[in-house]
């Protein structure tokens, strides 16, 4: 498996925001967001990726005492093969996946919980269909924010793919804390209006965007 890093946090994002959970961050992208705040999974310039075999990383995760994954990445669907490997060798673990939504997703049995963030013209990548759909109940989607005019594009996008407003969640763009708070206010009036949810980035606003925290 195509590894980057594995540590032990709280889910800083979306639903499941403040849950205990171990990160599995897998390597590779296929795509690349002007704005990506985990280059070091995928760009040329800083990823420090390595291989890693599944009894290895089993062995990490039984490290920590907790027993949700979040597996993240880069782009972790990529990967399904080896995910559905790891996931039976962790008998008794949940886990939810986090996704751009571009790639089939054919592991939903292992996961309790889809969070996909489809990529839009903010993020500098060409549009894509989405292939993680709503009718599937234990997807969310989260739509990464940098100025109000986004919202446009976010409506127009959730009516074509029928995807229902309390399953949205909006998050301010930024690796700041400044930049975050400047967004969020503005933001929440917005959620408040759509009936979307409003999250945050708890890792930015605790740790600064620190790796491994
Ligand atoms: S899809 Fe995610 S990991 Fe890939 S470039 Fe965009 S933000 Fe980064």
């Amino acid at each position: 498996m195509l590894l980057n890093e594995i540590f032990y946090s709280i889910q800083g994002e979306g639903k499941n925001l403040g849950k205990p959970s171990i990160f599995v961050r897998l390597g590779g992208c296929n795509l690349a967001c002007t704005w990506c705040d985990s280059k070091f999974t995928w760009h040329p310039k800083y990823q420090d990726n390595h291989l890693s075999d599944l009894g290895k990383i089993v062995d990490e995760v039984k490290k920590y005492p907790c027993k949700h994954l979040v597996i993240t990445g880069g782009e972790p669907l990529l990967q399904q093969k080896q995910i559905a490997g790891l996931m039976n060798l962790l008998l008794g673990y949940t886990a939810e996946i986090e996704t751009n939504g571009s790639v089939p997703c054919t592991i939903n049995r292992y996961l309790t919980q889809i969070n996909c963030s489809p990529k839009l013209s903010n993020s500098g990548n060409k549009s894509y269909n989405l292939k993680i759909l709503p009718t599937n109940k234990k997807v969310f989607y989260k739509f990464v924010v940098c100025k109000k005019t986004d919202l446009q594009e976010i409506k127009v996008y959730i009516k074509k793919w029928k995807i229902p407003a309390e399953r949205v969640y909006l998050m301010p763009e930024g690796i700041t804390r400044k930049a975050i708070e400047e967004k969020s206010e503005w933001l929440i009036d917005i959620c408040k209006q759509e009936g979307y949810h409003f999250t945050t980035r708890l890792h930015v606003l605790t740790y600064g965007g620190e790796r491994k925290k």
